[in-house]
């Protein structure tokens, strides 16, 4: 179940606990929440740097080729040319 950072979108009308942002562990079926459970005020999701899945670049055959790897292209007759 994926957790959700949410703080308060006007902190002068919020309480401590959305002022200062909280942590909210919900389904993902589930809508995101649009207020506060407390105080009602409405919040913001924050995105959580930990959740987020790094973009990786793909890795190019001279990335491969200098970490070790053997680049094998297959070849129109059906063998393998090593580059
Ligand atoms: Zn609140």
């Amino acid at each position: 179940m994926p957790i959700y950072s949410y703080i308060a979108q006007d902190s002068e009308k919020s309480c401590a606990a959305c002022r200062r942002g909280f942590d909210l562990r919900r389904p993902i079926s589930r809508p995101a929440l649009e207020n506060c459970p407390l105080c009602k005020q409405p919040v913001k999701k924050l995105i959580s740097g930990f959740n987020t899945p790094k973009v990786t670049k793909p890795l190019s055959v001279s990335d491969a080729k200098s970490a070790g790897f053997t680049i094998l292209e297959k070849r129109c007759d059906g063998n393998y040319e090593k580059l």
